[in-house]
Order: C-alpha cells, then sequence, then structure tokens
C-alpha cells in the first residue's frame, strides 16, 4: 500500500507509516519502526507536538514480547523493563496501551510503507520523537540520520550508550539512571538525560528539563529540543522522577 495525500492540504490521509522492518540491531529478531502522528502531529503536555517513532517487535503483541523476555529486540538490556517476564516493570510507557493499538494496526496492514519522498513530505518542518517505545539502537543508524535530516528538530535517548559508536551520540541522549553513569557517558562523549529522586541536586554539568514541573513548565520538547545529543551544545539535562517512575528511581540512585 502507498501513501495517500489530500487533494487540498496535501496531508497525508492516513496518520501512520512503516519506516522500517529487518533483523533488530540487538540480537537479530525482527522489527518493524512505525511513524505517527503524520496527518497531525500528536500532542502531549510535555512533548508538544511531534511525529512519534515506535520501535516494536513484529511478530508479536508488544505485552506478549513483554512477558517473554523477547523485547530485549527492542529495549536491550534496559532496566526499566524489569525482570524479563514483566515483574518490576518500570517503564514509563505502558505497552498495553499505543504500543498495541499501532502493532493491531500494523498487522491489520493499516500503514503504507513511507518512501523516500513520503518521509520528505511528512517530516519537513516537523519535530519527530525518535523512540516513543523501544531504543532507537534497535534499528539502523542511517534510519535516525535520514530522519533528523528532514526535520525541523527530534529528541531521542538510549539506554545502549555504552555500545553505540560515537556517531549516535550526535543524534541521542544517553539514558543515566545514576551520577555515576552520567559521569563515565559524559567522559565517553555523551550529553546525558537523567531522571533523579529529590535529593539529588542538578549537577554542575546539568541543568533541569524546562518543560518539567520543577523547573515551571516553561517549554514543550517539540520547542524546546535540548534532547538531540550533541547536536546540543547545551548542558546534559536532569529531571525529578514522577508517578510510577519514582519509585523505580529511587531503587537506582545512590
Ligand atoms: S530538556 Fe527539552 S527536549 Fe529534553 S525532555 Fe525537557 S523539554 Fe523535552
Amino acid at each position: 500500500m502507498k501513501m495517500t495525500y489530500g487533494p487540498r492540504s496535501q496531508k497525508p490521509t492516513i496518520n501512520g507509516g512503516i519506516l522500517w522492518e529487518g533483523a533488530s540491531r540487538i540480537g537479530g529478531k525482527p522489527i518493524v519502526v512505525i511513524a505517527t502522528g503524520l496527518k497531525q502531529s500528536s500532542a502531549n503536555d510535555k512533548t508538544g507536538s511531534m511525529i512519534q517513532t515506535w520501535i516494536i517487535r513484529s511478530d508479536m503483541l508488544p505485552m506478549e514480547a513483554i512477558w517473554t523476555g523477547e523485547d530485549e529486540s527492542i529495549c536491550g538490556d534496559c532496566s526499566h523493563r524489569g525482570d524479563g517476564a514483566g515483574k518490576q516493570r518500570s517503564c514509563y510507557v505502558k505497552a498495553f496501551q499505543a504500543p498495541t493499538e499501532i502493532w493491531k494496526a500494523y498487522k491489520r496492514g493499516t500503514y503504507p510503507r513511507l518512501s523516500e519522498s513520503d518521509i520528505e513530505r511528512c517530516f519537513s518542518d516537523q519535530a519527530v520523537r525518535l523512540g516513543a517505545y523501544g531504543d532507537p539502537a534497535a534499528a539502523p543508524l542511517e534510519l535516525w540520520q535520514k530522519l533528523v535530516r528532514r526535520s525541523r528538530t527530534w529528541t531521542g535517548y538510549t539506554h545502549q550508550w555504552q555500545k553505540l559508536s560515537p556517531e549516535w551520540a550526535k543524534l541521542l541522549m544517553a539514558s543515566a539512571d545514576t551520577p555515576s553513569e552520567m559521569e563515565q557517558a559524559h567522559s565517553e562523549g555523551w550529553r546525558t538525560f537523567r531522571v533523579t529522586i529529590d535529593q539529588h541536586p542538578v549537577d554542575r554539568m546539568e541543568i533541569s528539563c524546562p518543560a518539567s514541573e520543577e523547573a515551571g513548565k516553561l517549554t514543550t520538547c517539540a520547542d524546546c529540543s535540548l534532547c538531540k545529543g550533541t547536536a546540543s551544545g547545551a548542558k546534559s539535562i536532569v529531571i525529578k522522577a514522577h508517578g510510577a517512575g519514582k519509585n523505580h528511581t529511587a531503587k537506582f540512585a545512590v
């Protein structure tokens, strides 16, 4: 199926499309990268209006992947996956919601495969989030490089930074779970995104996320876009954990 466009608006008639399908760079199992928010970029309070990209197993429901440990193909060894059987999980993404709906739509054949010209049209002048679910490191670097070349700006994060080449640091923030991880990532040329608990002050190498409650919710990711790896010259970013993530972060903080 091909993407079609409205006669007047020239906007895509379908809200999502397939960016890439193939073997995960983490273990070789089948995965797919799907973009949503192409008609009208999706918005939430913190991110603002952004195209979202979803990295999911192509051959099983996201929850099945979590319960069987097969989500390693899309999340690597991220500690937020829990115990590999769906327990002690602390990832902020509710995989039974958007990722499941998107996987089902993908299996129904809802999404067209996006051509180079579709990507050019849909991503031009847009903000894009690399990995609304899943780690971008599971898909080819060249895919993300192509998307950021086309788009106005982007955000992206990886827990796999210790295994990635320096080229990735130009696109993504290293997700640091502890101050010592932050220091290690900095020493290896990464900017970091650190979720912390109340007692940790902002390190001299960091600034608070301007969209956070503690910073007064000054902006959204789409407008701020400081989380674009070393493509931004800003300091690293820190944000206080809230909601379900708070308990998890307390587990890791030292
Ligand atoms: S620093 Fe900016 S881009 Fe990063 S999470 Fe906060 S608002 Fe989003």
